[in-house]
């Protein structure tokens, strides 16, 4: 349930109806607005049964959530959350760009990529250090030495780190090297996971499963928020379909969908949705012109040499003429990159 409170409301207004919430047991979580200021109730409202919110000073209305997930959803924060990864803020009027390859290989390979991708523009470095393949035998990542090569290349070139953790074991090992968390699309149901990159104060990038539903997805969402963590950035990365021309089918919909129900940034992965390098630009044209808040574009420095994911990885040289394009787009649509 949300309270919307009156546009003349005061703060001692919103604080009494905080302290009603903690002395029933509940959580609240506030979001001021230039609307509208929202109070969240967190936790079961039933507890609330003795008490008629709608008659204190200041309150406008009761509203239930009737989405599973409550956090993540559109009502909670009408105007959108952001993000801020180290200063970078994800979200709002902010295009964010992240590149970087599939895995990180070795150093020359990272400083090499990250030196392309912040000449191009970019403000974030990718690079997987775990790689989740499908099969066992394929290259596997090079683990906390990637890490480290990972957090070497962002420093020299001032760019945020993100990379993909597999497991909850992980976190700890990830944790100092990187600005921010992946969890990829075979893990987006990984509960244990979700909870415990809730625990942490890191932002997260949170993938859409291969063949889960857009409100599974935010419900996933929710199990981090659930844990105190709010900075959950979601990712569509395209999902399995009947079509088989492309590696996955980019589910450009979830877009205005997300945006509609969810109160969280969604940022596009068109590399993973393609699976070849010369589609990645029609589709990353596309989801900015969507709404999407961002881009994650898989980018190495020679990529017929890559390890993983070769076939769909753009030169530096691609990757800045495409950043080029979709200035254009998002300068067209009132964003600022
Ligand atoms: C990746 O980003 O390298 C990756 C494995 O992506 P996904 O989880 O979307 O398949
Ligand atoms: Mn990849």
């Amino acid at each position: 349930m949300i309270i919307v409170m009156k546009n003349n409301c005061t703060k001692q207004d919103v604080e009494n109806v905080i302290a009603v919430l903690k002395e029933h047991g509940l959580g609240a979580n506030l979001s001021t607005g230039s609307q509208k200021t929202i109070v969240g109730v967190l936790g079961d409202k039933t507890k609330l049964s003795d008490v008629n919110l709608e008659l204190m000073d200041g309150v406008e209305k009761c509203v239930p959530i009737m989405s599973s997930y409550k956090l993540a959803s559109r009502d909670m924060v009408p105007e959108g959350r952001t993000v801020n990864v180290g200063g970078e803020i994800i979200g709002a009027n902010q295009l964010c760009m992240i590149a970087g390859p599939c895995a990180v290989e070795s150093e020359e390979q990272m400083m090499q990529a990250a030196a392309g991708v912040k000449a191009a523009g970019a403000k974030f470095l990718r690079g997987g250090a775990y790689k989740p393949r499908t099969s066992p035998y394929s290259f596997q990542g090079i683990e906390e030495d990637g890490l480290k090569i990972l957090r070497k290349a962002a420093d020299a070139y001032g760019l945020k780190a993100v990379t993909e953790i597999t497991d909850h074991d992980l976190i700890p090992v990830a944790e100092p090297y990187c600005d921010m968390f992946q969890i990829g699309a075979r893990n987006m149901q990984n509960f244990r996971l979700l909870r415990e990159v809730g625990r942490t104060k890191k932002p997260v990038l949170l993938k859409r499963g291969i063949a889960n539903t857009i409100e599974e997805w935010l419900d996933a969402a929710e199990y981090i928020m659930s844990e105190g963590n709010y900075n959950v950035v979601l990712c569509e990365r395209g999902i399995r379909t009947f079509e088989t021309a492309t590696r996955n089918t980019l589910d450009v919909s979830a877009i205005p969908v997300v945006r509609e129900r969810s109160c969280l940034p969604i940022i596009v992965d068109p590399s993973h949705a393609a699976g070849k390098a010369a589609y990645i630009e029609s589709l990353s044209l596309a989801a900015v012109a969507a709404g999407a808040d961002g881009l994650i574009i898989e980018v190495h420095p020679n990529p017929k040499k890559a390890l993983s994911d070769a076939a769909q990885q753009l030169t530096p040289k691609a990757y800045a003429e495409l950043f080029g394009k979709v200035r254009a787009v998002a300068e067209a649509i009132g964003r600022t990159i």
